[in-house]
């Protein structure tokens, strides 16, 4: 088998880079080690950029997002007892952010592969890859009973944080940086209508607590807990007096209760491995970073990553021409550390870590206050959370 590029991995990262360049007129072929079944019903991040939004559109894979994304134009954050509305639209010049979950951008891009005949290969297994430090690399893997072997120009390790391209770099060729934070997200999925249209992040002396939702008729739910929380520990009814706790305030305001239909456990990290190229190998997405879900921008990462990458890989078989393919990872990694930092601000403005005295938390509500009291720092978020077009 051969090909022009080898895209490992068929999250958001891997789908759309195979999408781009299909509409490039650049061959790819997907492995993917999980099913289609399993892809589709991953229920991971919810939170789309404008930029998400506009690059889904234009390539002919928005029209259900259009359709069925909830558009919001502002986000709550809730301390000491009220809400403050922190108007995104207006103080990002007209921006907003869309609220469509991931397996939903995963099943149209699905779809959309499928519907163009290109290659997508679910249910893969020993995926390896080799010799990207040469001309002529190599993916591995056996699908349906059978060895293949696939030739190709380049590999896009879009296989996310716990896949096998990162790992095949030589160490010596990579640098990590790395901080985990000391609590966790415990996370439902629950059977009811939310309760207010616009998410709403709340920080209390319990701890930090996010509302959001997924469709008009599933609300997702977020408590902060210990690193090392058992589900075991909460039963449906702690979750929701938990809730209702943190979110408490002078409005009166609750989520509306529903059946839990999901529980989840996310630990929470910021990384990143530099350069994101190695030979002719290019990673993207989770693969080559994390940030905590805080400020909502795992995926919008991966998705600019590899609108970047389609650009390069575009220009590189027009014209030969190697400048887009060099300044990869250059280019990626701005917008990358941009996003760690928003991540890891928003993060500790609203978690209360163990063991933090009343100092920190007089320094966190000062800055709660700031953030909600003064246009530039009240602007500040709003750039960075619908998303900065040039970083
Ligand atoms: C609870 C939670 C909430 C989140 N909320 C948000 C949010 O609101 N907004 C946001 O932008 N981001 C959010 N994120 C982050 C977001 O989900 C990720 O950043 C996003 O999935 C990254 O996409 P990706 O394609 O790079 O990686 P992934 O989605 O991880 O896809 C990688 C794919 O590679 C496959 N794979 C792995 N190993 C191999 C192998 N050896 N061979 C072949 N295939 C392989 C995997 O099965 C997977 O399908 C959240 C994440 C979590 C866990």
């Amino acid at each position: 088998m051969r090909t022009q590029v080898a895209i490992v991995g068929a999250g958001p990262a891997g789908l759309l880079l195979a999408h781009l360049l299909h509409r490039a007129g650049i061959e790819s072929v997907v492995v993917e080690i999980r099913s289609r079944e399993y892809a589709e019903h991953r229920v991971r991040a919810g939170v789309l950029e404008q930029g998400t939004v506009d690059v889904l559109t234009e390539n002919g894979v928005g029209a259900r997002l259009r359709r069925e994304g909830l558009v919001h134009h502002g986000i709550e954050l809730r301390f000491a007892g009220s809400g403050h509305r922190i108007d995104l639209t207006e103080l990002s010049g007209g921006r907003s952010i869309t609220v469509y979950g991931q397996q939903e951008v995963v099943k149209d891009l699905i779809a959309a592969r499928l519907a163009a005949g290109a290659p997508l290969h679910f249910e893969a297994s020993d995926v390896r890859i080799a010799d990207f430090d040469t001309d002529r690399p190599r993916v591995t893997f056996r699908h349906a009973g059978r060895e293949h072997a696939l030739e190709c120009d380049f590999i896009a390790g879009c296989d996310g944080f716990h896949g096998i391209c990162r790992e095949a770099i030589p160490p010596a060729a990579l640098t990590v940086y790395e901080r985990t934070y000391p609590f966790a997200w415990l996370g439902i999925l629950a059977a009811a209508a939310p309760s207010r249209e616009e998410l709403s992040y709340a920080s209390h002396d319990r701890g930090f607590a996010l509302f959001s939702m997924r469709s008009p008729e599933l609300t997702r739910l977020y408590l902060q807990v210990a690193p090392d929380e058992s589900l075991d520990a909460w039963s449906d009814d702690r979750i929701w007096s938990e809730l209702a706790t943190r979110f408490e305030g002078d409005d009166g305001w609750q989520p509306n209760q529903g059946a839990v239909l999901e529980r989840l456990l996310a630990g929470m990290r910021s990384f990143v491995a530099e350069p994101m190229r190695h030979g002719r190998l290019f990673l993207a997405g989770d693969a080559a970073h994390i940030v905590p879900p805080t400020g909502a921008k795992g995926m919008n990462l991966a998705v600019a990553d590899v609108q970047v990458l389609a650009r390069a890989l575009a220009r590189y078989y027009a014209s030969g021409e190697e400048g887009g393919l060099d300044a990869y990872s250059a280019t990626c990694l701005r917008r990358v550390w941009r996003a760690e930092h928003f991540s890891w601000w928003m993060t500790s403005m609203l978690h209360r870590p163990p063991g933090d005295d009343p100092f920190d938390l007089r320094l966190r509500l000062s800055q709660l206050r700031y953030v909600t009291t003064s246009e530039a720092a009240a602007r500040s978020l709003a750039e960075n959370y619908v998303g900065l077009e040039s970083v």
